[in-house]
């Protein structure tokens, strides 16, 4: 008998009938001898609906006032959902109880809409799991020490999931989704991705960082941190398939380095639409430019990604840097206000039609050539680069976004990874 944590996504818990589904298959692993906590998210659509009525009243506007109301909001769509499963496992005829994260409780910060768990009290959990019922836990939120509700960020019942798994020492945390497993890009975009059956933590990490929303980055960090046995699957294969094949399909994040000698070099390909490139131009280039301007950024709380400097011309510069692109109109206002005249510089200009894409591969140690055949595929197909950052075991490339389904498909072929592994 195992502790175990199943999360469910939105999809996973679209209508009564996927749920009832869900309450079936969660059942058989109770009935199989296990402890079982389940995390579901928001039916599907629910959190953007919930956010869009907000919308309509008032435009963000990202004060802590107005971010506090918006998980006070979208908190309210795991709480349906998670009364709804436990209500279906009661009818599946298992004892069950549903706890919202204040109730558990699940402390995070105050940072609203991106708050950090800091810690869980498993003792009710605990107690109720000892009493033989199985226990739902709204995904995706949490309560700060002024007993506020917040949210972890889009995509956060994953971490919830973990974190979950992590603080009750479970066995193993089993996200169910809508795709059997993590594969070499997401396949909605190419078809011909191919399932990975293992996948590393480091590898996911950059995945999840680099735009493949199949994990949020946060409950990949929390599974390395904590050594969670994470695994992704699917949640619409049959709910009464044999237990033993369902533990083992989809795709295992592992944490030791794989040593089979045939490695793939490139593991996968991941792309980011939420970005938007910003430039400053005529920037006087002398020590310290990079720290007037990014450092007006930071201090504004506005992230920064990949940032170039080109080479200077009569002793002026050009300074380009991305940000997500839901602060892409507040980082030129900043820039045009409070940098550009202490800064003498000529202008700001933008572009939020951009994209990012990304390969990733442990592999990519341990070769050389990786990045030119990634340019060279790309100047095949007659795409631009625009900005390029690398790391360890990853080369990204930002490019016009109207190319990026190209670029996916073209490097996807290019490093193989739709040729089945020998
Ligand atoms: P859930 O609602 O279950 O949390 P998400 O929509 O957040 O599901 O994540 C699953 C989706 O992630 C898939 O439907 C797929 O389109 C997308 N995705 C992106 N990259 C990948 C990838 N490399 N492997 C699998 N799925 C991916
Ligand atoms: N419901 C939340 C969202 O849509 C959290 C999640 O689904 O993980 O982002
Ligand atoms: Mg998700």
């Amino acid at each position: 008998m195992a502790l175990i944590v199943h999360k469910y996504g939105g999809t996973s818990m679209g209508s009564p009938e996927r749920i009832r589904n869900v309450a079936k298959r969660v059942a058989k692993w109770a009935r199989a001898g296990h402890q079982m906590v389940v995390v579901p998210s928001a039916m599907s659509g629910e959190t953007n609906r919930l956010l869009g009525l907000a919308k309509e009243l008032a435009p963000s506007k990202s004060s802590a006032a107005y971010n506090r109301e918006l998980d006070m909001l979208a908190a309210t769509g795991e709480q349906a959902s998670s009364a709804l499963l436990a209500i279906a496992l009661q009818a599946e005829g298992m004892e069950s109880v549903s706890y919202a994260g204040w109730q558990v409780p699940i402390k995070t910060n105050s940072a609203f809409t991106k708050a950090r768990i800091e810690s869980i009290d498993d003792d009710r959990v605990r107690a109720d799991l000892a009493a033989g019922k199985v226990v739902v836990i709204t995904g995706f939120q949490g309560v700060d020490e002024e007993a506020n509700i917040t949210t972890l960020g889009r995509g956060g019942s994953d971490t919830s999931a973990v974190a979950v798994a992590a603080a009750m020492k479970a066995a193993e945390c089993l996200i169910y989704t809508d795709v059997d497993g993590v594969y070499t890009t997401d396949p909605r975009v190419v078809p011909e991705a191919r399932r990975l059956q293992t996948v590393s933590f480091e590898e996911m990490l950059e995945m999840a960082s680099l735009g493949s929303k199949v994990l949020q980055i946060r409950s990949v960090e929390f599974a390395g941190k904590y050594k969670v046995p994470l695994r992704v699957l699917s949640s619409f294969t049959p709910w009464d398939i044999d237990i033993n094949e369902e533990a083992k399909s989809g795709t295992l994040i592992t944490f030791e380095e794989d040593e089979k000698m045939e490695q793939a070099v490139v593991s996968g390909i991941a792309f980011n639409r939420d970005e938007a490139k910003v430039s400053v131009l005529g920037v006087p280039d002398k020590p310290g430019i990079a720290y007037h301007i990014l450092g007006a950024v930071a201090d504004a709380n506005i992230e920064v990604d990949v940032i170039i400097q080109n080479l200077s011309k009569d002793g002026k510069t050009d300074f380009s840097f991305t940000v997500h692109r839901g602060e892409y109109a507040r980082t030129v206002e900043l820039l045009n206000t409070k940098v550009l005249p202490s800064l003498g510089a000529a202008e700001v200009v933008g572009d939020t039609k951009i994209c990012k894409v990304s390969i990733v591969g442990i592999g990519m140690r341990s070769h050389v050539g990786v990045a030119s055949k990634m340019f060279r595929s790309l100047s095949e197909e007659g795409i631009n680069i625009q900005m390029i950052s690398t790391s360890e075991i990853k080369t990204s490339v930002v490019i016009d976004e109207k190319y990026m389904e190209l670029a996916v498909r073209a490097l996807h072929k290019a490093f193989d990874l739709d040729q089945p592994v020998s």
